[in-house]
């Protein structure tokens, strides 16, 4: 009878031991899949993830699970290239269904120079092989034909990305952890970390909620809080924390199977399996590790919301929530070995870093087996604030998530 208990847990319970070779901090989707992949693809099995809430508890679970690959830098196209490849086998890997639906996306431009910068895209990507391509307004009416063009802003064309999609969030995070369990990792909530050991400029170890545990090395998947986090290790990092709303109507008969997004007006919107609208918009513009909503938001966004789409104009919004951001000055990520020996982070996630999920795991977990930073995240190294390599992605992760 224990027997059949214990197998039908998706992750089991262990006892803190005082020694790990490798301590990840932060059992999000990214901590996770770190420790799924160290074990899968490099054997390495002596790894515990230490999350101080419940696994899922910060972006992984309230983000808007938007995946594409659609960027404007080589160097970030490729990057998240590889990640959606890997989310379209990643339900048979895990032999989990993560209800992953690739029904396309879809940027729109209000004006000739959002043409442009549309067009520029497209050949970055196709350049790299990702489905991309400008399309018309007419086009725009045949991909999506319930939306209104001519708004306060009209419509002028789009970016099309046919391989963007939604997924569940939670079985993700789920399904990762599953994983990493079955591969020997060990999952513990209700963990704080409350200090880095640095001994002769290398991680040691970590101070946590339960006493200090040693590590050969320490990870920090710790996105909003990881300016806290890596400040244990004597870290600076360019990162500053804030908040990114988002919300849900009730839901209606689904009328919408492509993600629309607008940056000139600040918003995306998608219909969930459930019918509602998942919407959201850019940052906010000012530092904090509050989770609290505004109403502001709400207003702002359903202004420009009814501009795309009016028919929505007595529908109501069901719930909204927020979640920490930490936000690069190019919006790309950081990830990678730091000043610290044994110390890596893997941060800068800002409003984009769900998708990126199976893409971390793999390098983050190679970079550790093989104490070589991976070609594929090489341009997303600390240093490159000191050597003035800024990989920026305004253009492309600003509001579309
Ligand atoms: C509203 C919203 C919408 C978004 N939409 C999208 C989207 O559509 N597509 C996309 O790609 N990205 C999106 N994002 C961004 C995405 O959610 C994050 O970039 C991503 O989830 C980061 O994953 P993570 O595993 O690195 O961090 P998290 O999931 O935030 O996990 C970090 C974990 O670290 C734990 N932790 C912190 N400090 C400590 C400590 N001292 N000790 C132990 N544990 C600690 C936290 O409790 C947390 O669980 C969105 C974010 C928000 C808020």
């Amino acid at each position: 009878m224990r027997d059949i208990f214990f197998k039908k847990k998706m992750w089991r319970r262990h006892e803190l031991k005082p020694r790990y070779d490798v301590v990840i901090i932060g059992g999000g989707a990214h901590g996770l899949a770190t420790a799924y992949y160290l074990a899968k693809n490099h054997g390495i099995t002596n790894v515990c993830v230490l999350e101080k809430s419940y696994i899922g508890a910060g972006g992984s679970g309230r983000n808007t699970t938007i995946i594409r690959s659609n960027y404007r830098t080589p160097e970030g196209a490729e990057f998240y290239r590889d990640s959606v490849k890997l989310y379209e086998h990643l339900a048979q890997d895990l032999d989990f269904n993560l209800m992953f639906s690739q029904h396309g996306h879809l940027t729109l431009a209000h004006s000739d120079r959002g043409m442009v910068v549309s067009a520029e895209r497209a050949e970055v990507n196709q350049l790299l092989g990702i489905d991309s391509r400008v399309v018309g307004r007419d086009e725009v009416m045949e991909i999506c034909p319930q939306i209104h063009l001519d708004g306060a802003f009209p419509v002028y064309g789009a970016l099309y990305h046919p391989p963007g999609g939604v997924i569940r969030h939670d079985a993700v995070v789920w399904g990762y952890a599953r994983g990493a369990d079955r591969g020997g990792a060990e999952i513990h909530q209700g963990i704080e970390v409350t200090g880095i050991d640095v001994s002769n400029g290398r991680a040691t170890g970590v101070q946590t909620s339960r006493g200090p545990v040693a590590a050969g090395t320490v990870i920090a998947c710790t996105a909003g809080w990881s300016t806290q986090l890596a400040a244990m290790a004597g870290v600076k990092l360019p990162i500053w924390t804030t908040i990114l709303q988002a919300c849900v109507t009730e839901p209606v008969k689904p009328f919408l199977d492509v993600i629309i997004v607008s940056g000139q007006l600040h918003i995306y919107i998608s219909q969930t399996d459930r019918g509602e609208f998942l919407m959201g918009s850019g940052v906010e513009p000012y530092p904090t590790f509050s989770f609290t909503s505004t109403f502001g938001f709400i207003e702002e966004l359903s202004k420009h919301m009814l501009d795309l789409f009016p028919q929505l104009a007595s529908t109501r919004i069901l719930r909204q929530w927020t979640g920490l951001c930490d936000m690069t000055p190019d919006f790309s990520p950081v990830m990678g070995l730091t000043e610290v020996d044994g110390f890596v982070v893997d941060c800068g996630w800002g409003t984009y870093g769900f998708k990126a999920t199976p893409i971390v795991g793999t390098t983050l977990a190679e970079l550790v087996a093989t104490g070589t930073t991976p070609r594929l995240i090489e341009p997303f190294k600390l240093e490159r604030f000191y050597t003035d390599t800024l990989v920026s992605e305004a253009a492309a992760a600003s509001v579309t998530h």
